[in-house]
């Protein structure tokens, strides 16, 4: 096991400089907790993104694979469900709370995909967990376990490479981080993600949901519409917010310290860059200032 060891070290690294040094605790104390969602579309909840897990005749179609220390109790945690092939994974996104365990999946014989970007910045980055084995520039689908899955490119939001997975027959969606019920939407400007791509994307959202669809965030839990429609409008009452702050000749320091965001900050400010008022005002501000 000396590679899950290598990649256990390297994930941790790369949660430090991600999040600061609070979050790189210890992962023997993680706990995986499979949630049924519709039809055999369930998520494991455990440390990082939720991991989509959809089973049937098949074999194992999976989303995202969180941290590569905690590959084998995700693998008992399916084990509960299925004990089909463990087929397809399917990454939202590079980030390693989503990525960390593909170099794991890969040896078990998982064959990983994910958009152009995603490989890309992962190598990029220097993150030495496997990329994806299989790329696309737009949208794939998946045609397993009675139904068909479709996985599409959104406007650029928490990333350049972010995806959305929909289960047509389940009428489930997994959104990757582009939308989250733990803190403001978190947009990774250095990774190509965009505040107004992030309103842009929630659209999205709501255009391919109904009022029955289940939607499965990157961290948190399960929504419908209503809900996404609320963070929507959230972000565009900020963005306006913002905008009109930037016509009166607002500096970005200014813009954080004038109370933009005060009646959603209890609710929904993050801490530090990862979901916080300031690191999406930042990003408000670097989309809209100077056009
Ligand atoms: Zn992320």
């Amino acid at each position: 096991m000396r590679n899950v060891r290598q990649s256990a070290a390297a994930a941790a690294t790369i949660l430090s400089l991600l999040a600061g040094s609070a979050l790189a605790q210890d992962f023997d104390s993680v706990e995986m907790k499979v949630h049924p969602v519709a039809g055999n579309v369930s998520y494991i909840e455990g440390m990082g993104g939720n991991i989509g897990l959809f089973t049937g005749a098949d074999g194992v179609f999976l989303i995202d694979d969180q941290y590569a220390p905690l590959t084998e109790k995700i693998v008992a945690a399916i084990r509960t469900v299925s004990d089909g092939e463990l087929r397809f994974l399917v990454n939202t996104h590079m980030h390693p709370d989503h990525t960390g365990g593909n170099e794991n999946f890969g040896k078990l014989g998982t064959t990983i995909f994910g958009h152009d970007n995603v490989r890309s910045q992962m190598a990029a980055a220097g993150y030495d967990e496997m990329p994806p084995l299989i790329t696309f520039n737009d949208n794939i689908s998946f045609h397993i376990n009675g139904e068909t899955v479709h996985v599409f490119k959104v406007p650029s939001a928490h990333t350049n490479g972010d995806v959305f997975v929909k289960f047509e027959g389940s009428n489930v969606v997994h959104t990757g981080d582009v939308y989250r019920t733990t803190t403001y939407a978190y947009v990774d400007t250095s990774n190509g993600g965009s505040f107004l791509g992030t309103i842009e994307a929630h659209n999205v959202l709501l255009d391919v949901s109904d009022e029955n669809t289940k939607i499965v965030p990157g961290h948190g839990v399960v929504s419908d519409v209503d809900d996404v429609r609320a963070v929507r409008d959230m972000l565009v009452v900020i963005r306006d917010r913002v905008a009109a702050a930037i016509r009166d000749g607002k500096s970005l320091q200014e813009i954080q310290a004038a109370g933009l965001t005060a009646e959603y900050d209890e609710r929904w400010n993050g801490e530090g860059r990862i979901g916080s008022a300031d690191s999406l005002l930042s990003a408000a501000y670097a989309d809209m200032a100077g056009n």
